[in-house]
């Protein structure tokens, strides 16, 4: 168990940040609770309404991490963080901004033990489970860049969070389950505007139905049949495409809140019509509407995006099936936005975490 003094703000239970400040009157401590959710900087030193000791005891102790590499992309519309932890853990965060929101995607866990075969993340494995201050220092930390740094004709917060960053969700979901109800509850977001997205963690679909929260759920679906999807997913093996279905079916029913099928094409595996019919059937059974999107190749993994033609041909075929699916174009290629990448260069390229 590590000292509370030892963690950083964000890593303390909102509610006990007097360890921070033990010495402080429990109307400093409500000062900096909102320096840290309702309005986050980047440095303490901007916390204006505290006295200058005060803030300087809090340099160095507001964030779990530092930036490792920070990039941008689409004429600055996406950005890119890889932060790293003081123990070498490193955290991915992409930030898209659109015309009515701006969307977060959050890693849950440093690495991930899924092993899925087209995931750059997946083919690094496990590092460790993120608490739920790294993961909801990730959203402080994006809503304090847009305040010194807004996205033009974007709302200036974040208005959206996907776990579709690096590892699984419902692998970790004590921390989860907590960054949820601290994004929800003393972020004041939205619960309808986070998406946790999944590979198929049967047991923690279940668990997340039974919450008081209509977050929304994504299932990384990718095939449509137990034999294709158990050689791209490992844990399909565990939890075959009918319990899926299932707990699907549940969290629809539970929650009332349409879940998405999320589908990464890759060229040769799953863009063929046999696929599309079986994909439209599930769809079509948990009354989900269908994401997909191309393959992102990654240096490490063996697929590819299909061809245009193929595509289109597919997103035909799901349509003449009569399931509701929409083909999303992928963010930020250049700064290598797809899961796990930017941590391959990183590795592979700048070993000191240097600006690329
Ligand atoms: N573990 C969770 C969330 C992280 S992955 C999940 O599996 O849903 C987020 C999404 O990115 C998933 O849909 C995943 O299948 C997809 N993905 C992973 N690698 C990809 C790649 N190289 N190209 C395109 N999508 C990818």
């Amino acid at each position: 168990m590590q000292d509370d003094l030892a963690l950083s703000a964000y890593q303390l239970d909102p509610e006990g940040l007097d360890a921070l400040a033990p010495n402080e009157p429990p109307y400093r401590i409500d000062q900096i609770r909102e320096w840290l959710y309702a309005h986050p900087v980047l440095d303490p030193a901007q916390m204006t309404n505290l006295p200058g000791e005060l803030r300087k005891s809090l340099a160095g102790r507001l964030w779990p991490f530092v930036v490792g590499i920070e990039q941008t992309a689409d004429a600055g519309r996406t950005r890119k963080w890889l932060f790293r932890s003081p123990n070498g853990a490193s955290i991915e965060t992409v930030l898209m901004g659109y015309r009515k929101r701006t969307t977060l995607c959050i890693s849950s866990q440093a690495g991930c033990a899924m092993a899925c075969t087209f995931c750059a993340t997946g083919q690094f494995g496990f590092e460790r489970h993120l608490d739920a201050g790294e993961i909801v220092a990730q959203i402080a930390y994006a809503n304090a860049a847009l305040r010194e740094q807004p996205i033009a004709g974007s709302p200036g917060r974040v208005t959206n969070v996907v776990f579709m960053g690096m590892g699984e969700p419902l692998a970790n979901y004590a921390n989860l389950r907590e960054s949820l109800h601290r994004m929800i509850d003393v972020i004041d977001m939205a619960a309808r505007s986070i998406t946790v997205s999944t590979v198929g963690v049967v047991p923690g679909i279940h668990k997340l139905a039974d919450e008081p929260w209509q977050v929304g759920l994504a299932i990384s679906l990718h095939a449509a049949d137990d034999e294709l999807r158990t050689s791209l997913i490992p844990l399909n093996k565990r939890y075959p495409l009918d319990d899926l279905v299932d707990a699907g079916l549940y969290f629809f029913r539970k929650t009332g809140r349409r879940i998405s099928i999320e589908w990464t094409m890759m060229d040769g595996v799953n863009d063929n019509p046999d696929q599309a019919a079986k994909l439209s059937r599930i769809a079509h059974r948990l009354s989900a509407h269908i994401n997909v999107i191309a393959m992102n190749p990654t240096p490490l993994t063996p697929h590819q995006r299909p061809d245009r033609m193929t595509i289109r041909d597919f997103m035909d075929d799901l349509d003449h099936h009569g399931a509701n699916a929409t083909f999303r174009e992928t963010r930020g290629h250049e700064i290598d936005a797809a899961c796990g990448q930017l941590r391959i260069r990183s590795a592979t390229e700048t070993p000191n975490g240097a600006q690329l």
